[in-house]
C-alpha cells in the first residue's frame, strides 16, 4: 500500500498542522519525516542554541507521534534530493508539508514540487506558520507595505484566522518503517563544554512546552501586558518565541487563546506584537536575504567602524553599561533576551560601537533559541535604520536614561551582572558615576563614552542622509 508523507520542518506539532491532517485525509497510512538540511545551497544553517532546541523539540515530536500510534522518521541531507530518494523507497504517492518562506526554502520546495509533480505525485504545501500570507496584505496599488501601522490595519480588516485544527485521534502507520537516523548521532547537543545549563533551566522545548507557556502568559501576564511588557525585570510577555520559530504552537492558536479571553486594549497590543511577526515575514518574503542585504539601499556605503575587541565586549557583556551587559548575559544563560533590552543592546552595538548590524545579527542568530530568520533580520535593520520602517538614524537609545526608566529599581541588572550587587539604586545603571567606583577587575569601565559615540554615529548617518 503506498503511503502519504508529511514533511516536517518548522511546524513541530501535531495540533493545527494542516500537512498532516491533509496527508490523514487520503486515508493512506502516514509517514511523518524531519530532514536535517543544512546543505541546501541558499539556506541558513540554524545557530547553536537553535540546534539544542531542535534536539528537545524533534524528541518531543515523536513522543506525540507515538501516542497516536506513529513515530518520526529522521533523515539527513540536502532535503530535496533526500526526500525524493524516500519517496521512491516508500512508493509514496503524496507529499504534504506547511510552507517556508525564506528565499532558499523557496526554491528548493518550488523545484521539489515541480518534480514530485512530474513524477505523478500530489504535492501540496500549505499555510501553518502564519496568520495571512505575504501575497494576501497589499497596499492600494497592489505592493507590498512597507510600514507596519497600515500593514496590520491591513491585515485587521481580511477576515480573522480560522479556527485552529484540531490533532489527530490516531495515525495510520506503513507496514514497515523506512530506516531512521538516531536523533543523538546528529550531535546537536552541545557537549565539550555543554554550555546549555541555562537553557535547560529556562525552556521546555515540545508542544506540551508551548501550551502551557500560552496558559501560564493568558493567566497571569495578558491584562498587564501594555505596560509591563516593557519592564525586563518582570515576566511580561509571553516568551512564546522559540516555540513560536520552530511550530511548536500555530499563531493562529495564540490568536485564538488571546482573543477567547474577550475583546481590550491588551489582547489588541498583543496581537499587534504578534503582527510585527507578520510584517517582518512579508518583508522577509518580498525582499530576499533581508540578512544580508540593507532594505534600504543607500545605508550601502555606510561608513561602519573596524568591529576590533569593541564587539567581543559586547557579546561577552563586558561594555561597562549595565543594562547592555544583563541583556547580553542572559542571551547567553538562557538563549532569549527581553524585547526591549534586544533594542537598547542593538543601538549600542550599531550606533555606540558603530559596528555593521550584521554581526550583531549574526551573533543573535547564534545564541538565540527564537533565532528566526525574518524577525532578527527585520529588528537589527529596524534598529540600525536601514530597515523597512525604521528607528530614524538620529534615536540613539541612552542605555542610562534606558535602564533608569525600564529598569528603575535596577532588579534585572542585579539578576544578570551581580558584581553590581550592593550599589544603591540611583548609581546601578551608571556604576561609574557611584561614590566609590568598582575596580575594573570587579566591573569593566565603559568601552565607549555615550555622548561623544552619539556624536560619532550622528556624523556617521549624515553621510547616509547626504546620499539618500
Ligand atoms: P511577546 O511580547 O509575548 O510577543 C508575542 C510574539 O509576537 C513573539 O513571540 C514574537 O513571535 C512576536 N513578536 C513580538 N515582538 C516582535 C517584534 N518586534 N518583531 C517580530 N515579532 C515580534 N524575535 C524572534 O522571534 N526571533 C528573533 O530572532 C528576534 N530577533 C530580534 C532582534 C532584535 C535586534 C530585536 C530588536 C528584536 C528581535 N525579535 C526577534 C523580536 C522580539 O524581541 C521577540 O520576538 C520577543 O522579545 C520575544 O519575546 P516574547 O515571545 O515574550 O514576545
Amino acid at each position: 500500500m503506498s503511503v502519504s508523507i508529511v514533511w516536517l520542518r518548522n511546524d513541530l506539532r501535531v495540533s493545527d498542522n494542516p500537512a498532516l491532517v491533509e496527508a490523514l485525509r487520503t486515508g493512506q497510512p502516514v509517514l511523518p519525516v524531519f530532514i536535517l538540511d543544512d546543505e541546501t545551497v541558499g539556506r541558513r544553517p540554524l545557530g547553536s542554541a537553535s540546534r539544542w532546541w531542535l534536539h528537545y523539540s524533534l524528541h518531543s515530536l515523536d513522543e506525540s507521534l507515538r501516542k497516536l500510534g506513529s513515530r518520526l522518521t529522521l533523515r539527513r541531507g540536502p532535503a530535496g534530493r533526500v526526500l525524493s530518494d524516500l519517496v521512491t523507497e516508500c512508493a509514496a504517492t503524496s507529499v504534504f508539508w506547511n510552507r517556508a518562506y525564506d528565499e532558499g526554502s523557496r526554491h528548493r520546495d518550488a523545484h521539489l514540487k515541480k518534480s514530485l509533480a512530474e513524477r505523478g505525485l500530489r504535492a501540496e504545501s500549505f499555510k501553518a506558520s502564519l496568520l495571512f500570507e505575504p501575497w494576501e496584505v497589499k497596499n492600494q496599488s497592489g505592493d507590498p507595505f512597507k510600514v507596519f501601522t497600515p500593514f496590520w490595519r491591513a491585515c485587521r480588516a481580511l477576515p480573522p484566522p480560522d479556527e485552529p485544527l484540531p490533532a489527530p485521534k490516531s495515525l495510520p502507520v506503513p507496514k514497515t518503517w523506512p530506516a531512521t537516523d538516531l536523533l543523538a548521532d546528529w550531535r546537536l547537543l552541545p557537549t565539550t563544554p555543554d554550555w546549555a545549563g541555562g537553557l535547560r533551566a529556562a525552556w521546555t522545548p515540545g508542544e506540551a512546552g508551548a501550551l502551557a507557556r500560552l496558559s501560564r502568559f493568558l493567566d497571569i501576564a495578558l491584562d498587564a501586558y501594555r505596560d509591563a511588557r516593557d519592564l525586563p525585570a518582570v515576566e511580561g510577555t509571553s516568551r512564546l518565541s522559540p516555540h513560536l520559530a520552530f511550530g511548536e504552537i500555530s499563531p493562529r492558536q495564540v490568536w485564538r487563546a488571546a482573543t477567547n479571553r474577550g475583546a481590550s486594549a491588551a489582547v489588541d497590543k498583543f496581537l499587534s506584537e504578534m503582527g510585527w511577526r507578520e510584517f517582518a515575514y512579508s518583508l522577509l518574503f518580498h525582499n530576499g536575504n533581508l540578512a544580508e542585504r540593507n532594505f534600504r539601499p543607500e545605508f550601502d556605503t555606510f561608513p561602519w567602524a573596524d568591529p576590533g575587541e569593541t564587539v567581543v565586549a559586547w557579546q561577552k557583556g563586558l561594555t561597562g553599561y549595565p543594562i547592555v551587559d544583563a541583556g547580553m548575559r542572559e542571551l547567553w544563560a538562557t538563549g532569549w533576551m527581553h524585547n526591549r533590552v534586544r533594542m537598547i543592546a542593538a543601538s549600542f552595538l550599531t550606533k555606540d560601537l558603530l559596528i555593521d548590524w550584521r554581526a550583531g545579527e549574526r551573533w543573535f542568530w547564534d545564541t538565540l533559541v527564537d533565532a528566526d530568520p525574518a524577525n532578527n533580520a527585520t529588528g537589527w535593520q529596524w534598529v540600525a535604520g536601514c530597515g523597512a520602517d525604521a528607528a530614524p538614524y538620529f534615536r540613539v537609545f541612552n542605555p542610562v536614561l534606558q535602564g533608569a526608566k525600564f529598569d528603575p529599581k535596577g532588579e534585572y541588572v542585579r539578576r544578570w551582572v551581580p558584581e553590581l550587587a550592593d550599589l544603591p539604586d540611583a548609581v546601578v545603571h551608571s556604576p561609574w558615576t557611584a561614590p566609590k567606583p568598582l575596580p575594573a577587575s570587579v566591573y569593566p569601565g565603559r568601552v565607549v563614552e555615550h555622548g561623544a559615540a552619539r556624536d560619532r554615529a550622528l556624523a556617521a548617518f549624515q553621510t547616509v542622509k547626504k546620499s539618500a
